[in-house]
């Protein structure tokens, strides 16, 4: 006897980036940055006390919201804290889409590009709402019928990964305010910032009254920009209806006290995490450079990881396809304790997603690629 819905039975879970336990490993796998908190942050965990571990801790993280509303020039209303972004995805989808659609794309399911990020149909499949899914171009920008696309299927949220993954591409915010204006009147648009820390633009001005815009919701996330993945705290930036739909719909106390403090002294100390993102982009230009000078194709990226395909005629490889090559190469890298992101999925199985580490650790992937490229 099984007890489980129907679609949970028939659901492929979210496959995460493999988690070394051994200490002695290169992760380059999971987009983390890096290098360390700020200290700002780690003071701000030690001195919570011990009497706000007693009670329940500020049921919207009221501090935090305050906070961010008055870094990004909104109201507190226009702000929601989740457990990481992905808390924020998965309310979303509960709060703008239908459940048990069962596959009928006119009852309000979601709409995403193809590829994208790949925890998006996993939520949905949860939900048991429909996806709709529209292939990129080939340069991984979103095609011009897009939102025509999404408005004829029906869905009810659009998700656009922007900056992109995981290719690194990033639209600007025109192109993303004219998809939101069309899909006004028919769905809500979430666009996911969570590697906008290392971009050059974002879609703030998306939320600007003056957009007239009732649509929008941006995702941030403490994951990445700022050193904190394992605090998991994410939050949603967007129009105050929307946002107060999802208060709604979220756990009583989804953010713990820790996580809270932590992140409000992430915020107000961007300026210490904004030198990881600079010494980012430098590493980012530089490994791009090696891998493009041993003849490895790499799209351009506005993110901390870039996707590159191997080169096909990798000496150590004659006669193994492109596909077989990259994944030959992730495994040579594993060997090595060097961990880096294949997926098995259309479209990319002849490329590898490379976070950018730190120098000493950037080294030591050129050095394997080359210990690769001439056995
Ligand atoms: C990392 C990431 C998130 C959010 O991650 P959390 O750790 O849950 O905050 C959301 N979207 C994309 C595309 C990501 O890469």
């Amino acid at each position: 006897m099984s007890y489980e819905r129907d679609n949970i039975r028939s659901l492929h879970a979210y496959t995460p980036g493999e988690q070394p336990t051994t200490g002695d490993v290169i992760k380059l796998n999971t987009n983390e940055n890096p290098y360390p908190p700020c200290e700002a942050v780690m003071a701000a965990i030690r001195n919570v006390q011990a009497d706000a571990l007693r009670r329940y801790p500020s049921p919207n993280a009221n501090q935090f919201r305050e906070t961010a509303a008055t870094i990004f020039g909104l109201a507190p209303t226009q702000v929601i804290a989740t457990n990481g972004g992905d808390e924020l995805l998965r309310l979303v989808i509960t709060v703008f889409c239908n459940a048990g659609a069962e596959g009928d794309t006119s009852r309000r399911g979601i709409g995403v590009t193809e590829p994208t990020y790949s925890l998006y149909p996993v939520l949905a499949n949860i939900h048991d709402t429909p996806v709709k899914s529209v292939p990129l171009n080939s340069d991984y920008s979103i095609p011009d019928d897009f939102a025509d696309q999404m408005i004829a299927a029906g869905v009810g949220l659009v998700l656009i990964v922007n900056p992109h993954a995981p290719s690194g591409h990033v639209e600007n915010a025109e192109r993303l305010a004219d998809i939101a204006a069309q899909l006004q009147g028919h769905a809500v648009l979430l666009i996911d910032e969570a590697y906008v820390d290392f971009a050059e633009n974002d879609a703030l001005s998306l939320l600007d009254a003056t957009r007239g815009l009732d649509n929008v919701i941006l995702l941030r996330t403490m994951s990445k920009g700022y050193s904190l993945a394992g605090l998991r705290f994410g939050y949603g930036l967007g129009h105050a209806p929307l946002i107060a739909a999802l208060d709604k719909a979220r756990d009583s106390y989804n953010t713990d006290a820790l996580s809270q403090a932590a992140a409000t002294a992430a915020l107000e100390n961007r300026d210490e995490a904004s030198v990881t993102w600079q010494a980012v982009f430098d590493e980012r230009k530089r490994v791009a450079e090696a891998l493009s000078d041993r003849s490895f194709a790499v799209l351009p990226s506005q993110t901390n990881f870039i996707l590159v395909t191997p080169p096909s005629n990798g000496p150590s490889n004659a006669g193994l396809s492109d596909v077989t090559l990259a994944a030959d190469l992730h495994q040579f890298l594993k060997a090595r304790h060097i961990f880096v992101r294949y997926f098995d999925h259309e479209g990319l199985r002849d490329k590898l997603r490379i976070t950018i580490g730190s120098p000493k650790q950037n080294d030591a992937l050129t050095d394997a690629i080359d210990a690769w490229l001439n056995p």
